[in-house]
């Protein structure tokens, strides 16, 4: 089984407990990543609420440094890249550039509360004027718009100029609102349109985001991905675990060595082999070679 994950905050993790990708205590290690057949592993880089803008900013090199020291020793293993919180911009349309020659290639536009570029889902703010230029110069450099933790007017703002640009947006950790009513959670009308304009969705392991029952397992996870299922998102839906970004994933999950429980379970659902490998890693695949995105670190 292959495994192409959209969203883990291991990065950041690794700096904060001074360990390595190869082996830690964290979620996610290449070591326990090594039980599947090839790893692909969007690593976000957040920005941190309680930091000004422009310490985020100073921040996002001081992760990235490290992780290239560390990485020096998994030579074979390239990263894809995301900034998750577009606040570290500060205002300066020049910093998405010099993200981007870093090896950026998603940017989650905003994370909480209202900061440069817009209003997050715990807010009712669309994009500011400077979140619209944003949007227009990720379509210019290749960056994804990644739309999870929007506001749902951030959203539909920043769709209509995906649409404009014909680009894709996506939402890379992001459930379903029918199935757990949360506002980090994307509404049906949400999920379609993303289906429409080809970009994919994951599924987080964020349990309040899973459901509102302290009973949290793998049929929770599973709830989602047949929602959206029923939705047309058989070549949309991805996982976009969180992992070191939550704090307790579902009771059957310690960390990525788990995620297989996942896949087991569609198996004896009866879900068909294709649709879990497009699940677990074709989709996501797919959406790369198609937008040609590539990974790289530059530092
Ligand atoms: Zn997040």
């Amino acid at each position: 089984m292959k495994l192409f994950d959209l969203h883990c905050d291991t990065l950041s993790q690794m700096l904060q407990t001074s360990q390595d990708l190869a082996e830690n205590n964290l979620h996610v290690s290449l070591k326990r990543a090594s039980r599947y057949d090839t790893y692909t592993q969007i690593f976000a880089v957040w920005s941190n609420q309680q930091m000004s803008d422009d310490e985020n900013y100073t921040r996002f090199f001081e992760i990235i440094n490290y992780a290239a020291s560390e990485l020096k020793r998994t030579p074979d293993f390239i990263p894809y890249l995301a900034v998750e919180g577009g606040k570290l911009l500060n205002g300066d349309l020049l910093r998405l550039d010099v993200l981007h020659k870093t090896g950026v290639r998603f940017l989650t536009l905003v994370w909480s509360d209202t900061c440069c570029i817009g209003g997050a889902h715990n807010t009712d703010n669309g994009l500011s004027s400077f979140g619209r230029d944003v949007v227009k110069r990720c379509f210019d450099l290749n960056i994804i718009p990644d739309l999870s933790h929007a506001s749902d007017r951030s959203f539909y703002e920043a769709y209509e100029i995906a649409l404009l640009n014909d680009k894709p947006v996506i939402a890379s950790h992001s459930n379903s609102r029918t199935v757990c009513h949360h506002r980090r959670n994307l509404t049906d009308d949400m999920f379609r349109l993303i289906v429409d304009i080809g970009g994919i969705t994951g599924i987080s392991l964020c349990r309040p985001h899973l459901t509102k029952s302290e009973n949290c397992g793998i049929d929770s996870v599973v709830a989602h991905i047949e929602h959206y299922m029923s939705l047309g998102g058989e070549k949309t839906i991805c996982l976009g675990c969180d992992l070191d970004g939550i704090d307790k994933p579902p009771y059957e999950i310690n960390g990525i060595e788990d995620l297989y429980k996942i896949g087991t379970e569609l198996q004896r659902l009866n879900y068909p082999n294709d649709l879990i490998e497009n699940l677990f890693s074709a989709n996501a695949e797919d959406f790369m070679k198609k937008n040609n995105i590539i990974p790289e670190l530059n530092i």
